[in-house]
């Protein structure tokens, strides 16, 4: 993997790709900053080094229109306060003012370019618009992983123009690295964590991480579709009826590749979808009708809790009960406990995808986990086996 590492910027100009598409209040005000904070490293060594930066980002979805709402402008005070350092901003990515801009920065200095999005040539991942890009710096840095799953301009064709000095920053390299050790390079035991609603969702990612785990815990509203498929009675429980067979050939592949299959064997069920429901605990495999399963129970959370002191990689993707209703969140919020303890004695763990990032920093468990992605979607289709396009242009 060739990162900014084995680079020194003394007097180079660097164009990095980040992902700043951050979430924003009604006012427009970053209200979490996470995306920014986690490229600090990648922008603080190419300044160290007597480098400059050129950032550019996306934001929202423009779809090619000039817009306020999706200016980067409203972003620079939040990107000053995080860096540290002023941010100067040109207006627009392309043209005789980027030209300049670009053109005079100095060493030390950043600048950051307008929404890339404001042209459709982004996403059409446009050539002549990466090379326009590529004119502005001498070295190109990938460090945006929430968009390494995208081929656009300037996450992936651009990365042709730099034949000899394109590299992947310090963020992109630890999700990746991150990955490879849950996928092949991690101590084992490796235990796989899914949960979440539905099996449709996640079967590729199980097929492709069977050969790389010795334990898989299905949790979550996908849990009952396995539990039915093995003959249980799941009430009301959410279920994908298509699904049963697959859930069975799961099962038996998993065998046959010697990785062990942790179902839930209690749960919460709860006579409605509401956190005011009643509710009770139950066998998983005996839930009455007009009743359904909506969180791991007492024995489901020991057994977990079991296999994951016995972990020494562990991924999670996917919440373990409704967590969102505060009557059904105690199954994730031990498992979050269990993998923070594991963690704690020395094991490696990954939080990826969705859901499962929004709860462990809903419930501060973001500091005692080793990992937490940055980036869903790329997250999720690296876990699937593809090759990202934005990890593959700096690789080629
Ligand atoms: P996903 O987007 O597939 O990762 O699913 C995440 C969602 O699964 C969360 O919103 C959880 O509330 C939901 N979920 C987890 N367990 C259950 C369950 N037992 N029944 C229904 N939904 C669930």
């Amino acid at each position: 993997m060739k990162t900014i590492n084995d680079f020194n910027f003394k007097d180079k100009k660097a164009l990095v790709r980040v992902d700043f598409n951050v979430p924003q209040s009604a006012d427009l005000k970053v209200t979490d900053n996470t995306r920014i904070q986690a490229v600090k490293p990648t922008v603080d060594k190419i300044l160290n080094d007597g480098g400059s930066v050129i950032l550019m980002t996306h934001l929202g979805r423009p779809k090619g229109k000039v817009s306020e709402q999706f200016s980067l402008k409203n972003i620079v005070p939040e990107i000053e306060s995080v860096l540290g350092k002023e941010v100067k901003f040109c207006d627009d990515c392309m043209g005789e003012d980027a030209k300049n801009m670009t053109a005079n920065l100095k060493p030390g200095e950043i600048l950051l370019l307008e929404n890339l999005r404001f042209y459709d040539q982004e996403e059409a991942g446009d050539k002549d618009f990466a090379e326009k890009l590529a004119k502005y710096a001498d070295s190109y840095v990938n460090d945006a992983f929430g968009t390494a799953h995208r081929e656009h301009a300037s996450t992936a064709v651009i990365a042709q123009f730099f034949p000899s000095t394109k590299f992947f920053g310090l963020l992109m390299a630890k999700e990746l690295d991150a990955i490879d050790k849950v996928l092949g390079s991690g101590e084992k035991p490796v235990t796989a964590i899914l949960g979440g609603s539905k099996v449709s969702t996640k079967i590729t990612i199980i097929e492709n991480i069977l050969p790389a785990i010795d334990n898989l815990i299905i949790g979550g509203g996908m849990a009952f579709t396995f539990v039915k498929a093995l003959g249980g009675h799941i009430g009301n429980s959410l279920l994908e009826e298509d699904k049963l067979g697959l859930a069975l050939e799961i099962l038996e592949k998993a065998k046959g590749q010697n990785v062990k299959v942790y179902l839930p064997v209690d749960t919460i069920i709860a006579d409605e979808f509401s956190n005011d429901a009643d509710h009770k605990e139950m066998d998983i495999y005996a839930i009455p009708d007009g009743w359904m399963g909506m969180d791991a129970g007492t024995k489901t959370k020991a057994l977990f809790h079991d296999v994951l002191m016995n972990s020494r990689t562990i991924l999670w993707n996917g919440p373990i009960g409704v967590f969102e209703m505060p009557n059904f969140s105690s199954g994730t919020v031990s498992l979050g406990d269990s993998i923070a303890e594991a963690t704690k004695l020395g094991a490696f763990s990954l939080v990826g995808g969705g859901d499962s990032v929004a709860f462990v920093k809903q419930f501060g468990y973001d500091d005692k986990v080793s990992y937490v992605s940055t980036g869903g979607g790329a997250m999720l289709e690296s876990l699937e086996g593809m090759e990202l396009p934005g990890v593959k242009a700096i690789n080629n």
